[in-house]
């Protein structure tokens, strides 16, 4: 005898009623994935993927660039707080095990995995495989090169600030970009250096360099009445002001940078209580448990860089976290277009200040691609065992390294 379990016939309001919610749903779903760019329901791994992807390839320049929110959540921890059967408890809990458990690989993806773009060049060997002589020295320059527009503008405001007001009477509060060469030319036509603000006298004018400075700096110049001349980078007043937005908005805000920058030290002031996140920085002790984090970068550092830091904060059970990205795209090609050379030659030479940020990425990613790399100011600390056995070099520039520095090393090479 067959038995057979029959559901009830529907009625037509109870069927068209489940129909617009399996609909409504979907569109809720649809919406829910154009904001956010990503499956929410994916692994931290997939949405640090993601994240890289995006803050690699944002086209256009990030001065029409709009915000990039990213939200995860756990699905386990938003479920419904029912008992459920045995079998459904055990799937949510090795969903949250995942969650876990790609921890390490995180940490090993931090600039290699996730960084398909740095992949090591295959047959790669840190020695040259050229010929015992430089006779046939052939010499690359990347396509992407030396000075951005932010630092062109800030020498140019420092230039036009000394006509102005005469040599002598504007000081620049730390050194305008990271380059002795260009800062010493200025300093010779009359711009004043100092690192003390109390240090600059009332008749004299204030230049506030590309890496911009805090909120309490632009008070201070005020009560002393200073004449202040801000050459603040576009990009960098982008990053402040989203700092600002993101505290405003109700998040506890992330900086992903080194501590010591002046970007950084400026930028953080837009908010209270920022906490900056540094390459080798332990987040179990830097980042307390928050519902909501806002994170946004150093706009100098590459986009593995970042993406690999917030796959490790992503690890961490927070509510909401959501990313603006405020890397450089200026930065990001001159780094697409260094590791493009870094895999074609024998050895590079990385040349910009050795306080330069940018410049320190562009030799890091180098070596990371498996090039010899050497990061030198100018062609002074060349020595000549460095090409001995290359027969193909590359240069590249940070972004406040002048085109004459670049031009005159690459002669000098060639001529060897
Ligand atoms: S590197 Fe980018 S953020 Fe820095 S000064 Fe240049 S354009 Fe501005």
């Amino acid at each position: 005898m067959h038995s057979s379990i029959q559901s009830p016939p529907r009625t037509r309001s109870r069927r068209f009623g489940s129909i617009r919610k399996v609909m409504r749903a979907r569109g809720k779903r649809s919406r829910m994935a154009r904001r956010v760019g990503v499956d929410i329901t994916k692994s931290p791994t997939h949405v640090g993927r993601i994240t890289r992807m995006r803050a690699g390839s944002v086209p256009g320049t990030f001065r029409t660039a709009g915000m990039m929110s990213l939200f995860y959540r756990d699905p386990a921890r938003d479920a419904p707080r029912t008992a459920s059967p045995p079998r459904e408890r055990e799937a949510r809990l090795r969903a949250s095990a995942v969650v876990v458990s790609v921890e390490p690989a995180m940490m090993e993806c931090d600039g290699k995995r996730i960084g398909d773009r740095v992949a090591t060049r295959p047959g790669s060997t840190q020695g040259g495989q050229g010929p015992d002589s430089t006779e046939d020295m052939q010499v690359k320059i990347a396509s992407s090169r030396g000075f951005c527009f932010g630092v062109e503008d800030a020498i140019e405001l420092a230039e036009e600030a000394v006509k102005t007001h005469g040599p002598g009477r504007v000081v620049a509060l730390g050194p305008v970009i990271h380059n002795r060469q260009v800062v010493e030319r200025l300093e010779r036509e009359g711009l004043g250096q100092t690192g003390d603000l109390d240090a600059i006298d009332p008749s004299q004018a204030l230049l506030i360099r590309s890496h911009g400075a805090s909120p309490e700096t632009f008070e201070q110049a005020r009560r002393r009445g200073l004449d202040v001349v801000d050459a603040t980078c576009v990009l960098v007043k982008r990053a402040q002001e989203v700092v600002r937005q993101l505290h405003e908005e109700g998040y506890h805000v992330v900086m992903i940078g080194d501590p010591e920058h002046p970007e950084v030290r400026g930028v953080i002031g837009y908010a209270p209580d920022v906490t900056v996140i540094d390459r080798d920085t332990d987040l179990e002790e830097a980042l307390p448990y928050r519902e909501r984090l806002g994170i946004v970068a150093q706009t100098t550092h590459s986009p593995e860089h970042v993406a690999g830091v917030i796959a490790r904060i992503l690890c961490r059970p927070y509510r909401e976290v959501k990313i603006v990205n405020t890397l450089c795209l200026e930065v990001t090609r001159r780094q697409e277009a260094a590791i493009q050379l870094a895999r074609e030659v024998d050895v590079m030479f990385v040349l910009g200040g050795l306080h330069s940020a940018n410049t320190q990425e562009l030799a890091r990613l180098c070596r990371e691609v498996g090039c010899e790399t050497y990061h030198l100011e100018t062609w002074e600390q060349f020595d000549p065992v460095m090409v001995k056995g290359k027969s193909v070099a590359g240069i590249t520039a940070g972004a406040s390294t002048p085109e004459s520095v670049i031009t005159e090393f690459a002669r000098n090479l060639e001529a060897l």
